[in-house]
């Protein structure tokens, strides 16, 4: 009871997509340390101007945690296969997997070719799959885990601007359910958060070939007018709600996801 079931001590967690320093992976990664977990952090793009993995695992040994840091493709069953092994192999263990890579994009409906379908797709659905997959692998003969995906409201609303976007994370959505289902009998739970707009790096890190993200300043001012709570979300907003779902404190939670969006579906 209380807040010693929000303690993640003792616990390894996993969060894939850390290295963007302004991103939600890194902020999750960071609240879990403090929480209490040894945590492993991987990410396609290991080091560049928006990117720094060793930083991310650096701040978590500063918290007083074990880190590990690696180079993974969540797209790529053999680099996911040896990502799992190596966490396994330095930290012992996975309790805890967030599927938080992802990728975002447009092209317009009519002009949208394969090559952008199968990259978002790839990423955001495909790797949500394989880490969980082979996560719960390990989770299933320990008779614990807990996974939790990074969805987006885009997944509940038709967007013509996140189209394919959306539908992506419809899928995640869907597989949050459908892993909260098969995996139950094990102890192992799936739940997934919803973000609305969070203020990071993303619109920088999307499909080749995307049509250009708006004027960010312009569009967060024309956001905020439709978001009840008044403000553009910070990643910490979205790092709490999976402390909340990777802790005990949400033992009887599977198969949801919780919109943390400042209010914006209420109207929907
Ligand atoms: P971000 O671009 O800062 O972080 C995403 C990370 O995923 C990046 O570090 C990127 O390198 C990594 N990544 C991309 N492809 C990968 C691959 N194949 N293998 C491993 N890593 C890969 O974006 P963010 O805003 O922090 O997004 C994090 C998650 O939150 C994403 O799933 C995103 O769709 C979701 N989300 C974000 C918002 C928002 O407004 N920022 C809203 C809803 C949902």
């Amino acid at each position: 009871m209380g807040l010693q079931t929000f303690s993640l001590e003792g616990k390894v967690a996993l969060v894939t997509g850390a290295a963007s320093v302004r991103g939600i992976g890194r902020t999750i990664a960071l609240a879990f340390a403090d929480a209490g977990a040894d945590v492993a952090v991987c990410d396609l793009n290991v080091k560049g101007s928006d990117y720094d993995i060793e930083d991310t695992a650096d701040e978590i040994r500063k918290l007083g945690r074990r880190a590990l840091s690696l180079q993974a493709d969540v797209t790529d069953r053999t680099s996911v296969t040896s990502l799992f092994e190596r966490v396994v192999q330095e930290l012992g263990t996975v309790d805890i997997l967030v599927n938080n890579a992802g990728i975002c994009g447009y092209k317009p409906f009519l002009e949208d070719n394969n090559d952008h379908w199968d990259k978002m797709m790839a990423v955001n659905l495909k790797g949500c799959f394989l880490c969980s997959q082979a996560a719960a692998k390990i989770m299933i003969e320990r008779k614990k885990g807990s996974i939790v995906n990074i969805a987006s409201i885009s997944g509940m609303r038709a967007i013509s601007t996140q189209f394919i976007y959306g539908i992506s994370k419809s899928g995640v959505i869907q597989l949050t359910k459908e892993l909260g289902l098969e995996l139950a009998p094990h102890n192992i739970r799936a739940n997934a958060v919803a973000p609305g707009l969070i203020d990071t790096n993303i619109p920088n890190h999307k499909v080749e070939g995307s049509i250009n993200a708006p004027n960010k300043e312009g569009f967060f001012k024309r956001a905020v007018e439709r978001i009840p709570l008044g403000r553009i979300g910070k990643p910490s907003d979205i790092a709490n709600v999976a402390l909340f779902l990777a802790s005990d404190a949400s033992a009887f939670v599977t198969g949801q996801t919780i919109v943390a969006d400042g209010g914006v579906t209420v109207t929907l």
